[in-house]
């Protein structure tokens, strides 16, 4: 025990590639001036725990290198052992997108893993949920209070009734009125909403409140065939608030009586639609958490799953690895094409990608956004990209997918949900209590000391691969198996243990009026 303590201890610092000439320290809280590595190397400054030191002396204007790939050039000489904080970086452009090889070093398909199961819930239309909730679209933010009126009674009286229904949640947002909703972009929030809708934990049960003179014409929500599944407000037959409520209660029983006869059911991985993100990223994350979530990631590809990553301006600085990994032209060129629409997006907005980074990603050792996402596409694993979805889009293939959205944690969860995702796993190096209502979230620290200190906010620690404890396939195999729990609805992650979940957040990249 004391042995163990005194080799935690040694200064150690983590080189990822061997091009690399700058190596994070390991220890928690950092290293003082004067530390000794194992290899002779002695740092001249303080340097906090998951920030750069250089590993030899670097010249001005020579390239600095992690991951084997050059995330800046420093601006003035920097010496072995100095902390490489991103004041001493020049950031390089970003990759441009009209040079990019496409499929050049597309990966042969993994052997294929079979035998793994979960225990879902089965919808007519083939997909699986995670959950059995009722989803309660809304058109239009006017009609937010009465909703969460609505749904508070629904919890109180009606759901003990259906004890199998895990819960209702109302679908509320900004967007509806007020919008400019025939602009070209409008497609996006009113695809998100659509397809929200539509996610398999809702059990394919639609109902839509709307106050009936907004812009998004409740009729756009609800799919073809479906009939009986708007309430709207403004109804002249309804006198006065508390038959509004009534009528919404009504609905809202109907639907629970059916979700109430589904059950939980043997089903493949292969059913599985799994969403990754990453959020509060420290330089750890792209050394513990986003490579053992990377090979959890080719497990679920293995077993025929859909995973899908996204967050457009964390790969966009490390677009040209995905291109190559392309399974065709096509896939290719629509990678390039969603990071096209978001370069003149940000450009629009005046603003470029170097928005991206945070003062807690610079306070994690993260000096730029090169850095931050060679660290963060990591977590696709090595698979093939056999698709990519354009924002809120549904997806319909198994592998590995490109979802375009924001990086924003919040929109990004919104979007994948639009996307099917039923379940959600989350790397984060800073910490955040980050959850949604509509599907689990399994929260993974890049570090030990957060999942100790928030041990019951995080789900799962993949600090043990920095400190040598464990190999990132023994935590990737770990993560692969608390996914099957969470989706089998065995284990609750911590955010729906204490019932905390973000607002959905959509994305319109369209005019307000
Ligand atoms: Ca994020």
């Amino acid at each position: 025990m004391d042995q163990d303590v005194a080799a935690k201890e040694q200064p150690r610092y983590i080189k990822l590639n061997e091009r690399d000439n700058v190596a994070i320290v390991v220890n928690d809280f950092g290293l003082p001036a004067g530390s000794r590595f194992a290899c002779g190397l002695t740092l001249r400054a303080f340097v906090p725990q998951g920030h750069k030191t250089a590993l030899v002396d670097i010249a001005e204007g020579a390239p600095i290198i992690r991951y084997g790939e050059v995330i800046g050039h420093a601006l003035a000489p920097i010496l072995a052992g100095e902390w490489v904080d991103e004041a001493r970086i020049r950031m390089p452009e970003a990759p441009a997108l009209d040079k990019l090889e496409i499929s050049t070093a597309v990966p042969a398909p993994l052997p294929p893993l079979e035998g793994f199961t979960f225990e879902g819930f089965r919808n007519t239309d083939g997909s699986v949920g995670t959950k059995n909730i009722l989803g309660i679209s809304s058109s239009v933010q006017c009609v937010k209070g009465t909703m969460e009126y609505a749904v508070k009674r629904i919890r109180a009286e009606l759901l003990p009734k259906y004890p199998n229904v895990d819960d209702v949640v109302p679908l509320t947002h900004a967007y509806g009125c007020g919008v400019a909703i025939n602009a070209p972009d409008a497609v996006v929030p009113i695809r998100t909403l659509q397809n929200i809708a539509q996610n398999p934990n809702f059990g394919g049960e639609i109902l839509v409140i709307s106050l009936g003179c907004e812009k998004l014409a409740p009729e756009r929500l609800v799919p073809e065939g479906v009939s009986d599944a708007i309430v709207r407000m403004q109804d002249e037959a309804f006198d006065g608030f508390g038959a509004i409520v009534d009528a919404i209660m009504t609905q809202a029983e109907a639907r629970l009586k059916i979700l109430n006869k589904r059950t939980r059911e043997t089903c493949p991985a292969a059913d599985l639609v799994i969403g990754l993100q990453c959020g509060g990223s420290d330089a750890f994350s792209g050394v513990t958490a986003n490579p053992a979530l990377g090979f959890a990631a080719d497990l679920l590809v293995r077993a025929g799953a859909t995973v899908m990553f996204s967050e457009v301006t964390e790969v966009r600085d490390a677009i040209q690895l995905l291109t190559r990994r392309a399974i065709n032209e096509d896939v290719g060129r629509a990678l390039v094409r969603e990071m096209a629409w978001y370069d003149s997006y940000l450009a629009r907005g005046g603003a470029d990608r170097s928005a991206n980074t945070t003062p807690g990603n610079k306070k994690g050792g993260l000096a730029n956004i090169v850095e931050k996402s060679l660290g963060s596409i990591v977590k696709s694993g090595s698979s093939a990209i056999t698709g990519v979805l354009a924002p809120g889009e549904r997806a319909t293939q198994k592998g590995m997918l490109f979802a375009a959205t924001p990086a924003s944690d919040f929109i990004c969860g919104t979007l994948q949900l639009a996307s099917g995702m039923t379940l959600q796993v989350f790397t984060t190096g800073r910490g955040t209590p980050y959850g949604l209502a509509a599907a689990p979230v399994i929260k993974v620290a890049t570090r030990t000391e957060l999942a100790r200190r928030w041990k019951d906010l995080i789900d799962f620690d993949a600090g043990g691969i920095a400190t040598g404890e464990k190999t990132i396939e023994e935590t990737g195999w770990d993560l692969f198996r608390l996914i099957l729990d969470v989706a089998s609805g065995r284990t609750k992650p911590w955010s729906d243990r204490w019932g905390i979940h973000n607002d959905l957040t959509l994305f319109n990249p369209a005019p307000v009026t």
